[in-house]
Parts: C-alpha cells; structure tokens; sequence
C-alpha cells in the first residue's frame, strides 16, 4: 500500500513495487552468517518514490517494472502502477522522472513496450532526469542487463532523456546529492534544507547503517561506496532529517539515529 507523508509543504509517498526474498550470502558476500545473527529476514524491498512538491510531481526511481519476472524480477506482478493509482496519480501527471541510479531495479516502468508498437513513455507528460555519470557507464557497458537495454536507452531517441549533474535543482526546493559508490552517478535528492533526503542504494538492509562496512553485491566501487555512506549517515544522524531507503521494508521511511551507542535505524 503506498503510504505518504507530509513534509512541510511537500508530500512524500513511498510506492512499493514489489519484493523478493533477501539473500544474505548473495548479497552481502563478504559478511560471515553468524554477523547477522539478531537481524531479522525481511524480503528486499523494491519501487519508488514521488515527491509534490513547488507544484511539480516528482518520480524518484520506477522499480522492477511489469516486463521481467523471476529469477530477474519480483515474484509477483509489479505493483508500483497500483500504487501510483491508488495515491490519487495518473501517470499523465508525472512531470518529472529522477533516477538515484541506472541499476534495472530502478528504471522497470519508464516506458510502455506493446507489440508491435515502437516503445514509448509510460509518463508521456514527464521529462526523465538521469544522474550524467551513470548514462555514460551504462549506456557504454558490454553486457547490459533487458532493463537498461528495453527501459533506459531508449530514453535518448525519444528525445525525453535530460542528464544531470551533482547540485541540479529538480525543482526549487527538491536538489540532486552526488553520493557516488554504489554506480559512478549515484545520486541522492534532498528536499527543502534536508527536511527529507532520498538516499537510493546507500544502503540496502538497516543492520547496515550500523555496520558502513559491509559491501553490497553490486556497489561497483566498494571502497567508495563504503566513504560515501559513512559520512553521509555520519552527517544524518539524530538530525530530523526524514530519510528513505528504497530497499528498506516498505515504506523504507524513518530517521538515522544514535541509540546506546551505535548508529541504528527509526522507522518512521
Ligand atoms: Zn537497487
């Protein structure tokens, strides 16, 4: 169910994809099993965000989407259309489509493939804003996952594709953060002054805003994704910031704070 907050004047609404299980020696592979002893086993959470905010409707990242099911996508349909319905949108009213990052996770509705029929936008009123140093890993990589091939690419002969760069304001309150690691963009959007802060991938699970060290399967550059996350959860923490984790159990909202001692994580 999608669930939205307030922030400000803003609105937050997580809407859920869908999930799959949680593989903790595939995607955390360096990390013994017995370190997750006290963590519980909740499925990966996977979707979106959109974010109201100065009158503009803003698409954080669009999920598995509807084209791939399993072992590459989620194991039921994807939802995140349902969801986007059932928080009162129609697609016609996205104005805007950001992308933490390139990751097939991430980009799953950007567009309708019918047969037949030349691909065209699900968002047919919206432009698509992708971090710059992600289109040009991405889009240069031998081996490309369908989703990049089938739901990013095609983005640039539409003529809908905008890159961007660190600091790009989406709109005059909502800003693109560079937090590089986990892909060459990756990028963060910070509402207002960092009254809410989408993070993406910074983080895939809550045991590791305690343990930064912990490299995920796919972070590409692992030391750098390592750096980024500390002193990005390092300057959140006990702030008030509303932070949201994409793969966090939905909604994937709540605060970083410090609790006897270490870093934990607050649902909201
Ligand atoms: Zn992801």
């Amino acid at each position: 169910m999608a669930v939205r907050v307030s922030v400000g004047a803003a609105e937050i609404v997580a809407l859920r994809d869908g999930e799959h299980p949680l593989d903790r020696a595939w995607h955390f592979p360096g990390v013994p099993a017995q370190a997750w002893e006290g963590q519980d086993g909740r499925p990966l959470n996977f979707g979106g965000y959109l974010v109201e905010t100065d009158g503009k409707v803003v698409l954080v990242d669009t999920g598995w989407g509807p084209y791939l099911g399993p072992p590459g996508g989620l194991a039921r349909p994807a939802a995140l259309l349902e969801e986007l319905a059932e928080a009162g949108y129609t697609p016609a009213e996205v104005d805007l489509v950001v992308f933490t990052h390139l990751h097939p996770d991430h980009v799953g509705w950007n567009l309708v493939l019918d047969p037949g029929q030349d691909p065209r936008p699900r968002f047919p009123n919206a432009r698509y804003l992708v971090p710059r140093a992600d289109w040009e890993h991405y889009r240069d990589l031998e081996h490309k996952h369908p989703n990049i091939v089938q739901q990013a690419l095609p983005l640039e002969e539409l003529g809908v594709l905008r890159l961007i760069e660190d600091g790009h304001r989406v709109t005059p309150s909502l800003r693109a953060v560079a937090l590089p690691g986990h892909t060459p963009g990756h990028t963060g959007y910070a509402l207002g002054d960092r009254e809410a802060f989408l993070l993406g991938d910074l983080a895939h699970h809550p045991v590791v805003l305690r343990e930064t060290g912990w490299a995920q399967r796919f972070d590409f550059d692992p030391e750098q994704a390592v750096a980024t996350r500390e002193r990005t959860l390092a300057e959140l923490e006990d702030t008030g910031t509303l932070v949201a984790f994409g793969h966090f159990p939905h909604p994937g909202l709540g605060h970083v704070i410090r609790k006897e001692g270490r870093r934990a994580w607050l649902p909201w």
